[in-house]
């Protein structure tokens, strides 16, 4: 079982420069067993990186009309069930499961904030000026002012499907964004900006190579990556190949939007 020291160390071995924001994207089950659990990865966390954002998306806000704008990446009229289900957006909403235990914990860390986009939110410590840069029709505006500010991406034991930062890179080489909408208390609102699918970011690893750094703590292999760096050489990926970083999953209607519009442009 590893413990607070052993993940503070690991954290510090990663040498991030001591002033630099962090996007944290971490899975509390890729660590194995750890003393305190996801409380004492936040707080290992916060005792070595001095401004912390991460996702707290909620998806279950989410609804879909039967009709919509065309090409985005959903099939019209077969959400009946899901938007039965979808709750209405509060600002202490818990984070969607598929994001994790880590940032649920965090976002109930007593100096955490939470911006409020219904869908896709972020929670900061010390990075309320990050969290206020973003709105409804600009989801991924935060990460503007990270990349002007040397923020580093970190992976705590998962890859880059949740690599939040990748989005950004598809939104600057201007592949489509999607429209999506949530239920909120002031009714439904219309959320564009919705980036496409992550499915497909692992194949970024292979081009990293020479910006990455990587230690062990527990079971669980952590990375940091330069954000600036990473979308950078992401960008330049996009450009040269529109289909870079898609899934292959059959029954993806994002990633099957987004060859339509390459295809109509060749
Ligand atoms: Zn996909």
């Amino acid at each position: 079982m590893i413990g607070y020291s052993d993940l503070a160390s690991a954290f510090r071995e990663l040498d991030i420069p001591p002033v630099a924001p962090s996007m944290v994207h971490a899975s509390l089950s890729a660590f194995g067993p750890v003393e305190g659990g996801a409380q004492t990865v936040v707080e290992a966390i916060l005792e070595v990186f001095p401004t912390v954002l991460m996702p707290t998306f909620t998806y279950k806000t989410m609804v879909v009309p039967d009709i919509g704008p065309p090409d985005n990446g959903l099939a019209y009229g077969t959400y009946a069930d899901a938007n039965r289900q979808a709750h209405f957006f509060q600002s202490n909403m818990p984070v969607d499961r598929l994001i994790g235990m880590i940032p649920e914990m965090f976002r109930l860390y007593p100096r955490a904030h939470r911006s409020l986009h219904p869908i896709l939110s972020f929670a900061g410590v010390n990075a309320d000026r990050y969290l206020d840069s973003q709105t409804i029709s600009e989801p991924l505006a935060p990460f503007r002012l990270l990349v002007n500010e040397k923020a580093w991406v970190l992976l705590l034991g998962v890859d880059h499907t949740v690599n939040t930062s990748l989005h950004y890179a598809e939104k600057l080489a201007g592949r489509r964004q999607f429209v999506r909408w949530a239920l909120t208390p002031d009714g439904v609102v219309e959320c564009p900006g919705f980036p496409g699918c992550s499915d497909g970011f692992d194949a970024i690893a292979a081009r990293l190579s020479q910006i990455v750094r990587k230690r062990w703590a527990g079971k669980a292999l952590i990375q940091a990556i330069p954000m600036a760096d990473l979308i950078q050489i992401a960008l330049t990926w996009l450009r040269e190949d529109p289909l870079a970083l898609l899934c292959d999953h059959s029954y993806c209607e994002r990633c099957r939007s987004i060859r339509l519009d390459v295809a109509n442009l060749a």
